[in-house]
């Protein structure tokens, strides 16, 4: 074999999610592989939850550079590193496992042959999910409101097609400082498409000391109850109260 051949067969790459923020909701699984690890990449927030340890190098990563971050792991894997890709949540859901995915098609062909495995975690909405009660216990869907990488437009179509068919949903990434006015537009096209009865819940920071959760009507809804760190659920015309918890029944009629 040769000493490149040799490398590529020893490294690795995990990509994993590291949960909404509680420690103790991180796998078992993904605190096994981050022992192992020799370098973990990631945004800067996420990496800074891994606690340093000799033998570990940690590469913190700008929000908007997950294309060179995937490249970055790959490179490193082929080198003979055990590479750890760290997302908060789950690393499927609008996050890193993807971004990695578009860097292998993207690479050399000798990086099909790496070890590389996605290992799952708590994704926010099902966080928060389980702090409301059971929002999303009938169908439901995720949309990111974000139009980082796709057009409002779409964004629009989807929020409309989604309401207009009675399904819950989570919404990720609500509302920036840098469009400020679209999850506005978001709560007018749920309001008419919904009704202003649904129950929406606003989840900030699930699972860390800062936790919020505020559940109200979708007429009662103002734009400024979201922020970066708010996972948003809208529940079904059946979604409702029971005492201090919000679900949504299991039957449809
Ligand atoms: N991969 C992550 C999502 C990344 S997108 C996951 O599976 O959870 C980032 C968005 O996730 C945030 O804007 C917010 O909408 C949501 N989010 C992440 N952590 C959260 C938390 N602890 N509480 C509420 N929302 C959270």
């Amino acid at each position: 074999m040769s000493d490149a051949a040799q490398a590529m067969s020893k490294g690795w790459v995990k990509i994993v999610g590291l949960g909404p923020g509680d420690q103790a909701l991180v796998t078992a699984q993904v605190q096994n592989v981050l022992v192992e690890a020799t370098d973990i990449v990631g945004y800067i927030p996420y990496v800074r939850r891994i606690a340093p340890r000799d033998g570990l190098t940690l590469h913190e990563s700008d929000n908007r550079v997950e294309l060179d971050r995937a490249a970055h792991a790959l490179r490193m894997a082929a080198q003979g590193k055990r590479v750890v890709v760290v997302s908060s949540g789950d690393p499927g859901v609008f996050a890193m496992a993807s971004a990695l995915f578009e860097a292998l098609e993207a690479g050399p062909a000798a990086w099909l042959a790496l070890d590389i495995q996605v290992m799952p975690g708590i994704t926010a909405m099902l966080a928060a999910a389980a702090r409301i009660g059971a929002p999303l216990g009938h169908d439901f869907c995720a949309i990111n409101l974000s139009d980082n990488l796709k057009p409002w437009d779409l964004i629009e179509t989807r929020l409309r097609a989604a309401g207009g068919a009675g399904f819950a949903m989570a919404f990720y990434n609500p509302r920036s400082k840098s469009r400020p006015h679209q999850f506005a537009r978001a709560l007018e096209i749920l309001r008419e498409e919904c009704g202003g009865e649904t129950l929406i819940s606003f989840a900030r920071a699930v699972s860390t000391a800062e936790e919020q959760i505020v559940t109200v009507s979708l007429a009662e809804a103002t734009p400024e109850m979201a922020d970066m760190r708010t996972v948003v659920i809208v529940g079904n015309r059946d979604t409702r109260r029971v005492g201090s918890f919000v679900y949504t029944p299991r039957s449809a009629e």
